[in-house]
């Protein structure tokens, strides 16, 4: 067994990993931690919840500690949405020792207070890329001694939403830098885009990228279009599911589902890109603290949000893209725990779902509900035959209903 003294580290920062209960370096933080601090460039790719954080952020801090202490920024790190930037912030404040000093720069509130931190030269930036830009734009981030740039969730900030900003951000930083891409998927179409930014990488694959973690339990229910919040209802009600988060494709979709689950008095809360920041801040902590039990979600929360205590993903809505997929189930079954990810699509769906399974490389069992897919059944049931494919296996839903 490897320990977090023999990957090189300070043992300041071995003392934090084992005061936060950490006993043995995960196997992305094993392979990581030794390239980075040797200064090379990475490709990670690594399961949903196996600490691809701390596999970047500690040697980080290392490196920080050892160099010179002066203030100035020499750490950026991008994220897809401001509540993963807070997340990873608040692992950077719990690790850091006086001296290394860090902070968010996200979109939705603390315009002044960023602004502050900035000119007092916060070491490590954690940003979301839009409110970074506007600060950059105005000259407000002095990136001249920027040493180490960080994507986390990689394939998501190289994709086309991301890419421009990634890019002109990326002209105001030193050609010199260390570059790390961190996710636990990446095309290879991104994979293309990634290693034109990187220098003589290292490519780490703990896992077949796009795998989902093994530690969680999936099924799927084929439904038809109109049985899906009977079905939902059933599920979450029946089987008194606990620590549910839920995810739909539209914040309409989220708003609506949210004001019915109010009406049959489930403890629920949203979060989507229409509500203000401190809406979406209450909702997630009201969920982190057992508040409420029902968490409703676009995909604003399917990346890096890490809540051990849920239990339950149910995809409402089939996600967009196969990768969408991996990471939103990716929200349970976190640190060894193990989660359940529950998926409703319609027939019409199907190639949604095959999809998925092509990407992860495991068949997902389908449950055919008597009452709400059983005719769904009669239809999907003939992909069966269908050669190429993987598998399935179709289980008949509610055994308990018959005995
Ligand atoms: P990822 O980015 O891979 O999805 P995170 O970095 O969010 O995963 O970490 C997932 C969870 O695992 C966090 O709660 C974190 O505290 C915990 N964790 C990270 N490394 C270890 C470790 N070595 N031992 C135990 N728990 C860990
Ligand atoms: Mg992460």
């Amino acid at each position: 067994m490897s320990t977090f003294k023999d990957l090189g580290l300070l043992p300041v920062l071995t003392d934090k990993c084992a005061a936060m209960g950490y006993t043995e370096p995960t196997p992305i933080q094993k392979q990581a931690i030794p390239f980075i601090l040797e200064g090379r460039d990475l490709i990670a790719c690594a399961e949903t919840g196996t600490g691809k954080t701390a596999a970047f952020l500690l040697p980080i801090v290392h490196k920080l500690i050892e160099g010179p202490k002066r203030p100035g920024t020499k750490v950026l790190i991008l994220s897809p949405t401001r509540e993963l930037a807070n997340q990873t912030e608040e692992f950077c404040r719990k690790i850091a020792p006086k001296g290394v000093t860090c902070t968010a720069i996200i979109g939705g509130s603390g315009y002044k207070r960023q602004m502050d931190s900035l000119k007092n030269g916060a070491n490590i930036i954690i940003a979301t890329p839009g409110r970074f830009i506007d600060f950059m734009d105005q000259g407000l981030i002095d990136l001249r001694g920027l040493t180490t740039l960080v994507l986390d969730e990689a394939d998501r900030m190289l994709d086309m939403g991301f890419l421009p900003s990634i890019r002109r951000i990326e002209k105001k930083i030193p050609s010199t830098r260390q570059t790390l891409f961190f996710s636990a998927t990446m095309s290879a179409e991104i994979e293309g885009i990634a290693y034109k930014m990187l220098y003589d990488p290292e490519l780490i694959e703990v896992s077949p990228r796009g795998k989902a973690s093994r530690l969680i339990t999936q099924t799927a229910y084929p439904v038809s279009p109109n049985s899906k919040m009977v079905l939902l209802l059933e599920l979450l009600e029946k089987d008194s599911l606990e620590r549910v988060l839920v995810f739909t494709r539209t914040k309409r979709g989220a708003d609506r589902l949210a004001h019915v689950l109010e009406k049959r008095s489930h403890s629920s809360n949203r979060i989507h890109g229409d509500r203000s920041q401190s809406q979406r801040d209450a909702a997630l902590r009201a969920f982190k603290s057992g508040k409420t039990n029902v968490l409703v979600a676009t995909d604003v929360a399917a990346r890096g949000i890490d809540i051990d205590s849920v239990q339950h993903v149910i995809n409402y809505d089939i996600p967009e893209a196969p990768e969408d997929y991996v990471h939103r189930i990716g929200r349970t079954g976190r640190a060894g725990n193990h989660g359940r990810a529950i998926t409703i699509f319609t027939t019409a769906e199907e190639h949604s779902m095959r999809a998925i399974e092509r990407l992860t490389g495991e068949k997902v069992e389908r449950v055919v509900h008597p009452e709400f897919g059983g005719h769904i059944f009669a239809e999907t049931s003939s992909v069966r035959s269908t050669a190429g494919g993987p598998k399935r296996s179709y289980r008949s839903f509610g055994g308990r209903r018959r005995r």
